[in-house]
């Protein structure tokens, strides 16, 4: 008996072994000017699984301050993929972007084999495929654990459920010496007031079955850009991306946290990601990747879903398109409003763009560069 369990165990075991040790090469592309580590921010993450690489692509011309986060939930991935077509890519000339990757870095290592999830997806490129760590939304139990009954939250004490301890966007705003996710948090919010950031992106996926799903959510201080955005890209661009509130009584979120414990304007942007709907056929790298499902298009016709659904599916390609033109455009926006704090970036695509190229277009082979010029995640 004890030896079938070991037959199963071990091939598993290297599996899982694999995949939390699997690194994704991130090029540094020509704005790069600095990579550090989340940990100057928030010294508890040194030597944890939680440590992660903050970019910095710096202008010329000083001006405002941007930080794009993803992988807050790392089960979302055209976040992460969004996140290296602005660093591979992007030029700044005024302003600073600052870019953390993989801000969960411990739950883009942990998996979740109860729903079946892929270990691995890819992305084909023009010089291969590019291979990265499918992640879960919390943080692997092997980093934080035991997992409190109740999550009370720092500082406004509302009871969460117990698995938030775990999720870095129920931990803002985050302690020095709280629990390993809230160090992570606390570091994103050192990074916008030691460095005065003037707009933070939280970028996500949601569930076409959930309400708050392909929009912005912004608190009461982003709702004017937030909405200005919304009805440019609908003008200019053709695509739907409505605005939500965030709700004051809510506590733990970006959006909500990171607006009432510093002077930075926080946006979370939601794209679709069929592959989180539950009633969905297998939880395929495919799914995950073209977003077509039978059980949600049948849904779409009985109107369940809070997004537009064919048969063409939600590509990955129009989800990082969504949210590269968002991003581009609340910047704008932005630096329209506070010119002397303006942000001005060069060399990132718009949706029609990415939709048309594809996402692997935009990903350079790490192997036709200096070596300097890689980091792993
Ligand atoms: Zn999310």
């Amino acid at each position: 008996m004890i030896f079938i369990v070991v037959i199963f165990m071990v091939p598993a075991s290297i599996q899982f072994y694999s995949h939390r040790h699997y690194r994704i090469p991130i090029v540094a592309g020509p704005g790069v000017s600095k990579v550090t580590k989340l940990s100057e921010y928030s010294k508890g993450l040194r030597r944890t699984m939680a440590e992660t690489n903050v970019f910095f692509l710096e202008g010329k011309e000083e001006g405002g301050k941007a930080l794009i986060i993803a992988n807050t939930h790392s089960n979302e991935p055209s976040a992460l993929l969004t996140a290296l077509v602005f660093i591979e890519n992007a030029v700044v000339d005024k302003g600073t972007l600052i870019i953390i990757p993989c801000f969960n870095n411990s739950g883009s290592r942990n998996t979740k084999p109860g729903d079946g999830y892929p270990l691995y997806f890819e992305i084909p490129t023009e010089w291969g495929r590019k291979k990265f760590r499918m992640g879960n939304r919390n943080a692997a139990p092997l980093d934080q654990w035991p997992d409190p009954d109740v999550y009370i939250h720092y500082p406004d004490r509302q009871l969460l459920s117990y698995i938030d301890v775990r999720n870095t966007n129920r931990t803002w705003p985050g302690r020095p010496n709280g629990p390993l996710m809230e160090k992570v948090t606390y570091g994103a919010m050192q990074i916008m007031r030691k460095e005065k950031v003037d707009i933070a992106f939280d970028i996500h996926g949601a569930e076409t079955m959930f309400p708050v799903t392909n929009c912005i959510v912004a608190p009461e201080k982003s709702m004017r850009i937030a909405t200005m955005t919304s009805l440019t890209v609908k003008a200019k661009e053709g695509f739907d991306n409505h605005v939500e509130p965030s709700p004051s009584g809510f506590r733990g979120l970006s959006h909500r946290e990171i607006g009432d414990y510093s002077d930075t304007l926080p946006f979370l942007l939601e794209a679709p990601i069929p592959f989180l709907d539950q009633p969905t056929g297998p939880k395929t790298e495919k799914l995950l990747l073209d977003g077509k499902d039978p059980f949600l298009l049948s849904l779409s016709k009985k109107k369940k879903l809070f997004v537009p659904y064919d048969e063409t599916g939600w590509p990955m390609a129009k989800r990082v398109g969504q949210h590269c033109s968002v991003v581009l455009e609340i910047m704008h926006q932005y630096s329209r409003k506070f010119p002397e704090r303006a942000i001005r970036v060069r060399n990132v695509p718009r949706y029609a763009e990415v939709v048309k190229n594809g996402v692997g277009h935009y990903f350079h082979n790490p192997e036709k560069v200096d070596k300097d010029d890689i980091y792993y995640n």
